[in-house]
């Protein structure tokens, strides 16, 4: 885990991460009522800023939540954030929440003031030894609320499923729903099975990636054909090529599932041309 950079975002003011502060009454501590962002940011400037923020919208709508800033505020925040911080890759991340009541009710008093907050870490790329052995994934059932296309701070859930992914060993966990794949507890997910790629449609049980439309868009580059369609617990276990994708890991290739080596242990083929046009495309948009 990458440590918080000295220099974040509270209530549109740059100030010192060690010394913000909120209400404790903050709805977002209360209740985890607020809606969060992760953006992925290469050489100092965001990567797919638009999705990222077209999708937060969406999830503060969903809450009737108030946006506090157009996106243009926005994009000027965190190109201030990024600043501070001294630039680089990075990974960035903010929120709102419903803002601090009078008091504990579960009904919101109307006119609360939504918190603000945002803050970035150093984004280190994997290295290639780490690319070599890909990551370990540990599938368990999905134990989380039916609107995980909401990206809400409310994260017990994939905590949850995480300290059990990380006592099996495993880096992730590819959450299955009445024997069908949600996601990862953190990552969309891609299987090759018979030569075909193919990961789950949107639904209310998933978080709609804006890795996996990157994807989308190198698998177009490539000339490669996506299914997007149910796949099931067994596809899982028998696919060619298991994928994870989200925005700080991007695309990593899945080379153990649920304690054993998974196909040859190493990543497969497609993965490793679909990493290179990834890398390629990253370079493209930042110019
Ligand atoms: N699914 C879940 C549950 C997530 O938490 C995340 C990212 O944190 C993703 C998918 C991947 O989303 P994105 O590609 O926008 O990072």
């Amino acid at each position: 885990m990458a440590d918080a950079l000295p220099t974040c975002l509270l209530d549109g003011a740059l100030v010192s991460t060690s010394a913000a502060r909120i209400s404790p009454l903050d709805r977002g501590f209360l209740f985890g009522d607020g809606i969060y962002e992760v953006v992925p940011c290469y050489g100092g400037r965001p990567f797919r800023l638009q999705a990222h923020f077209d999708r937060f919208q969406a999830g503060l709508d969903a809450l009737e939540i108030r946006n506090p800033y157009s996106l243009a505020r926005w994009t000027e925040l965190i190109q201030g954030l990024i600043a501070a911080n001294g630039g680089g890759d990075m990974g960035i991340y903010f929120e709102v929440t419903r803002g601090a009541g009078r008091g504990r009710d579960f009904l919101p008093e109307p006119g609360t003031i939504p918190t603000v907050f945002g803050f970035c870490w150093r984004l280190a790329p994997l290295r290639p030894e780490q690319l070599e052995r890909g990551i370990a994934a540990a599938t368990l059932e999905d134990i989380r609320w039916l609107r995980c296309d909401i990206k809400s701070v409310a994260l017990l859930g994939p905590v949850l499923l995480r300290m059990e992914a990380h006592r099996r060993g495993a880096d992730e966990a590819i959450l299955i729903r009445e024997g069908r794949l949600a996601e990862g507890s953190s990552s969309a997910v891609f299987v090759v099975s018979n030569g075909h790629i193919a990961t789950p449609p949107a639904s209310h049980e998933r978080l709609p990636s804006i890795t996996r439309l990157v994807v989308g868009d190198v698998l177009v580059a490539l000339g490669l054909p996506l299914q997007v369609r149910e796949i099931d617990r067994d596809e899982l276990r028998t696919a060619d090529e298991i994928w994870t994708a989200s925005s700080t890991r991007e695309v990593a290739p899945v080379t153990r599932l649920d304690g054993s080596i998974f196909r040859t242990g190493k990543p497969g083929p497609i993965w490793r041309r679909v990493f290179d046009e990834y890398q390629a495309l990253k370079k493209r948009e930042a110019q």
